[in-house]
């Protein structure tokens, strides 16, 4: 079937329409690019749409051909859910009093056959961030559980009242229900500063993070309570240090190796795991050597210039990330980049010729295909990126990468130890019996 969505517009007051005068297209950099029939797919159960104020969508016009603006109403977005990789960013021209959108992803979406089209691939067969796969009640209940079970655990407060039942965080929500990939945020600081953090954004910025950092530092023994009976008990289990609702965890390091030595004097079974901005190599050699299983270093790019735009880092640079992956690498462990997916820049020629260095140099095991959750403009207004380049587009370029190092794995989720050790495409949340 020939997949030609039309564009959808709104009227400013959250009604969305299509408008049959025009194609839908996609965005990569600051260009706007027909899409190909067999890169659309529906949009997935626990996408959302967004109306984006101040933006006029851009299409083709279905008799001339040629691009031009909707002029009926300001443009639309979609929010693709977990797993799914988004391959163009929504296509619109920004008025010049537009607010600035915030921290969400911005992908193209058309309309169809009385259906929601996205660009986009599935690159995450793990279902444990399906909107489907929790049932509130059965949350409600685990979250009293734990509150009861550990009384006096800041820890398990601070995950059960703000992440699990206010933030409605995924890997909350699965650690109430006593499976899969649990959070463990430890951090109250940063050393870096990220434009689009999502857990501390300064005052004079417009927008706000998404959720609220961490207000103490948990004690070693706070961290074991919890952790040691979910990775016991839990299906697929992993502990994973580094959440969105703190800072860098690395900045922690000698709370964690002290868990970390606790924890697997109970028991060996699951992953340990961190998610971290990867500043602090000598940390993750401290931490390889406790009992470390596996890493995921977040990046927006594997080029110098563009990551330190970003990050902002404090005291560390893009060198020090790439040792802490070797470092990781040498212990053995399970190394990760969480990669933030922007159309037009990762896809871009240099980017593309970076990555593959980051990859061989690092022998990384997988990429993490992220949708990255920010205003388009103001993301490349703040790196000051007005040229991209030649792109080569984001599916292709999974492509040639897959080609080149076929052992390199692609999702969007830390693998569980039965992943990494056993059956990679059998042992996970959701697996198809073998
Ligand atoms: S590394 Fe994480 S916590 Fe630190 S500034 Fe960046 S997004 Fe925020």
């Amino acid at each position: 079937m020939l997949v030609k969505p039309f564009l959808l517009y709104s009227d400013g007051e959250g009604n969305i329409y299509e408008d049959d005068s025009l194609y839908a297209v996609g965005r990569a950099g600051w260009d706007a690019f027909p899409v190909e029939s067999e890169q659309w797919i529906e949009l997935p159960q626990g996408g959302n749409l967004y109306e984006l104020p101040g933006r006029r969508g851009i299409g083709i016009d279905v008799n001339t051909g040629e691009m031009r603006l909707c002029e009926k109403g300001w443009a639309v977005a979609a929010f693709i859910p977990p797993a799914y990789t988004g391959l163009f960013i929504a296509a619109y021209e920004t008025m010049p009093d537009a607010p600035t959108l915030p921290l969400f992803c911005y992908t193209a979406v058309g309309w169809m056959n009385e259906k929601h089209y996205v660009p986009a691939v599935r690159i995450e067969k793990d279902i444990r961030q399906e909107a489907a796969g929790f049932d509130d009640t059965k949350v409600k209940a685990g979250t009293a559980h734990l509150l009861e079970a550990y009384p006096n655990n800041r820890l398990v407060k601070h995950l059960m009242d703000n992440c699990c039942m206010t933030y409605h965080c995924p890997a909350a929500r699965n650690f109430s229900l006593g499976r899969w990939e649990c959070p463990v945020p430890t951090s109250p600081a940063c050393n870096a500063n990220c434009i689009g953090c999502i857990s501390f954004q300064p005052e004079e910025e417009t927008i706000v993070s998404t959720q609220d950092r961490l207000t103490f530092k948990p004690m070693a023994e706070e961290i074991v309570e919890f952790t040691v009976p979910h990775l016991i008990n839990a299906p697929f289990p992993i502990i994973s240090f580094g959440q969105g609702c703190e800072g860098e965890p690395l900045l922690m390091w000698e709370t964690i190796k002290t868990s970390i030595i606790e924890i697997r004097k109970h028991t060996q079974r699951g992953s340990i795991n961190i998610n971290t901005n990867g500043s602090k190599p000598d940390a993750v050699e401290a931490l390889c050597k406790a009992g470390l299983n596996s890493m995921r270093v977040s990046t927006n790019s594997a080029q110098k210039h563009i990551y330190e735009a970003y990050y902002r880092p404090n005291n560390y640079q893009f060198e020090d990330i790439i040792d802490s992956l070797k470092v990781m690498n040498q212990y053995g462990g399970w190394t990760s980049i969480n990669y933030f997916v922007f159309p037009g820049i990762t896809d871009s020629e240099a980017e593309y010729e970076a990555l593959r260095q980051l990859i061989s140099q690092t022998n990384l095991n997988m990429i993490q295909w992220r949708n990255f959750n920010i205003d388009p403009d103001w993301y490349m207004g703040k790196i000051g990126l007005t040229e991209t380049g030649d792109i080569l587009g984001v599916k292709q370029m999974m492509d040639l990468i897959q080609e080149e190092f076929p052992n390199l794995k692609f999702g969007y989720f830390n693998p569980p130890m039965e992943r990494i050790k056993g059956d990679y495409n059998h042992q996970f949340a959701g697996a198809p019996l073998p």
